[in-house]
């Protein structure tokens, strides 16, 4: 039965039984982390041959270039074809460049404010500027647009991406609203992907700002856990298709795919922001690190040697998200107190417990040893208005301790349901 239809005198012996339980849990002195969605060290083995894959002399791309000097700054072209193969954009569309996609979607952000975009009529700064985060989303893009001067508005994320009519009701009459964030696949948290249908009408909809662009974050894009496969998109066929070839811009890294921090990050967007983007990066640098992007193209090889080697992560990572989804069935299934979500692809789980509780979860779960990502992570500024999602990143850790994690974190979820509800009576 319900945490919730249970007799006031229920409640309490139930309460009492979660209080034992955790009590035992604490007693088990555990020191885990579960907060960060960074791959395990026997996935970044994975790609042990990714550090000698460029030596000696042999330091010639495809073309002949010694990859050593200076020049080609948009990213070596066998590279730019394996991933826009993967990511479903036209090679001459992307761009390989350093090591961080975050830092490319500040880069492009930072351009638009200093000197505006291809369909814009001024540069962005000096006007006020909002952009749209759909939630729960991800803690970084919140902090990337703060840090430039951008107010941060929320929309609500269904199971098909933002919802439309949150979104077309900002955009539609507001010509502040700049932007919105989208991590089309495996979304960081919640593991959705969008659908066809959302994202054409994203596309299509009329914006009161000319130069509305749709952060088209597909660092989860490749990352499949099982079948079925979300499908990629050919968003920037769909937005041509759609009259607003310049509304997208495509983001994507090889971090969670080799070494986060030392892989290669793409950018990808209409011919028009192809040359606005490399027209200001030109300024900026004289060519992103191509022995790098030499080491990642001989070490794939081709687009199905980057297939072969997600699936190798997957093997390992798969069996940690269907343990905490075991222990969560096995702890929750039935109290009412939470709900989880059951990605096929991506780096997290979310946990929606009993609202009011996820704040007092995390604390308990850290007094007995279990660090979480803080709650209210997952929403601009960090105020989850109702106090209830809590995301789950079950790749680090090894199976047993994220399974010993996740048993813990349901007798937290159960202890705070139990102490909120009697509150409330
Ligand atoms: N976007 C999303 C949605 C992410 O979850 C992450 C990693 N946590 C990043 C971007 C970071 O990408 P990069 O390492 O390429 O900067």
């Amino acid at each position: 039965m319900a945490l919730e239809d249970l007799s006031q005198a229920d409640l309490e012996q139930e309460l009492a039984a979660a209080t034992e339980a955790y009590g035992d849990f604490a007693a088990r002195g555990l020191d885990l982390d579960i907060t960060r969605g960074k791959p395990g060290t026997d996935q970044l083995d994975l790609s042990a041959g990714l550090l000698t894959a460029v030596a000696g002399d042999d330091i010639r791309s495809r073309d002949g270039v010694d990859v050593r000097n200076y020049g080609g700054l948009e990213g070596l072209p066998e590279l730019r074809e394996m991933f826009g193969e993967l990511y479903g954009v036209p090679a001459d569309q992307l761009l390989a460049q350093g090591n961080s996609s975050l830092t490319l979607m500040h880069q492009a952000l930072s351009f638009a404010l200093l000197a505006g975009t291809v369909d814009g009529d001024a540069p962005w700064v000096g006007q006020p500027r909002r952009i749209i985060c759909p939630v729960p989303g991800y803690d970084r893009h919140f902090t990337l647009a703060e840090a430039l001067g951008f107010e941060l508005v929320t929309v609500p994320l269904d199971d098909e991406g933002p919802v439309l009519s949150a979104v077309e009701e900002l955009v539609a009459t507001d010509p502040t609203i700049k932007g919105m964030w989208v991590v089309p696949m495996y979304s960081n948290p919640t593991g959705i992907s969008m659908s066809e249908e959302r994202t054409r009408a994203l596309l299509a909809m009329p914006t009161a700002a000319p130069d509305f662009k749709l952060l088209w974050d597909n660092a989860y894009g490749i990352h499949h856990l099982r079948e079925p496969h979300a499908p990629m998109l050919d968003v920037l066929g769909l937005a041509a298709d759609a009259g607003h070839p310049d509304r997208v811009w495509v983001f994507a890294s090889t971090s969670k795919i080799t070494h986060p921090g030392a892989g290669v990050a793409f950018y990808g967007g209409s011919e028009a922001n192809i040359g606005w983007f490399t027209g200001h990066l030109g300024a900026a640098s004289i060519g992103p690190d191509k022995i790098n992007q030499l080491r990642h193209a001989r070490f794939f090889g081709d687009a199905a040697g980057v297939r072969r080697h997600m699936s190798e992560h997957a093997a390992l990572i798969g069996p940690k998200f269907a343990a905490v989804i075991e222990k969560l069935e096995a702890g929750l299934a039935g109290t009412g107190a939470a709900r989880w979500t059951d990605p096929d692809g991506g780096y997290f789980i979310t946990l929606s417990v009993l609202p009011g509780t996820a704040d007092r979860v995390v604390k308990l779960a850290g007094e007995a040893g279990v660090k979480l990502t803080p709650a209210g992570a997952t929403h601009p500024y960090g105020l989850d208005p109702d106090d209830a999602v809590i995301r789950i990143a079950p790749t680090m850790p090894s199976l047993a301790d994220v399974t010993a994690a996740t048993e813990g974190l349901a007798v937290c979820v159960r202890l705070a349901a139990c102490e909120k509800l009697l509150a409330q009576d």
